[in-house]
């Protein structure tokens, strides 16, 4: 168990029971001190965005309730930041489950205007893949390549995002879960 790392455990049911002291200080570093002490005993589904995120995060649960320990990579990024993390979840309990999120490597670059929840967003939609982070254009390209392709650094308007996974984050998860 590493003290650094941000962890919460949940209820049977997927309630937030407990989250460690990391874990806050991550929510209040990445501008969201509001959830820092309003999240015990919600749903953790109310904070997974796109319903093909869910349904991964559920087979994944499932996975960790029958008493295997998951680990996925994954990417959550800030506008200024790359973040690598790792997943670890594990049973607790009868049913619940510790998930530990650990971060891997972590990287500045010039702010992302698509990852800014700030910004004011147009009418299109894009979909980006929740794991990898990257954004469907004609291919799958990283959020940097996104920018320049749809004109963003130059005033073009910010399209709204849907979260979902991409085939080859889709074929890592589902290495994970063996
Ligand atoms: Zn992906």
């Amino acid at each position: 168990m590493n003290e650094r790392a941000a962890q919460y455990v949940l209820d049977k049911r997927d309630r937030i029971e407990w989250v460690n002291d990391a874990w806050r200080q991550f929510a209040e570093a990445n501008g969201a001190p509001s959830l820092a002490d309003g999240v015990i005993g919600t749903e953790l589904w109310r904070y997974v965005a796109g319903p093909e995120t869910q349904a991964i995060y559920r087979t994944l649960f499932d996975r960790a309730r029958e008493g295997r320990e998951i680990r996925v990579p994954y990417r959550c990024d800030s506008p200024t930041m790359i973040r690598d993390f790792e997943l670890t979840v594990s049973r607790v309990g009868d049913a619940g489950l510790r998930c530990e999120t650990r971060v891997v490597e972590e990287r500045s670059r010039p702010p992302i205007v698509l990852l800014d929840a700030a910004a004011p967003r147009a009418d299109g939609l894009i979909h980006m893949c929740g794991w990898c982070k990257r954004v469907k254009l004609q291919d799958w390209v990283d959020a940097e390549d996104a920018v320049n392709v749809l004109g963003l650094f130059t005033g073009g308007p910010v399209p709204q995002i849907t979260h979902g996974i991409c085939p080859e984050c889709m074929e890592r998860v589902l290495a994970a879960m063996g």
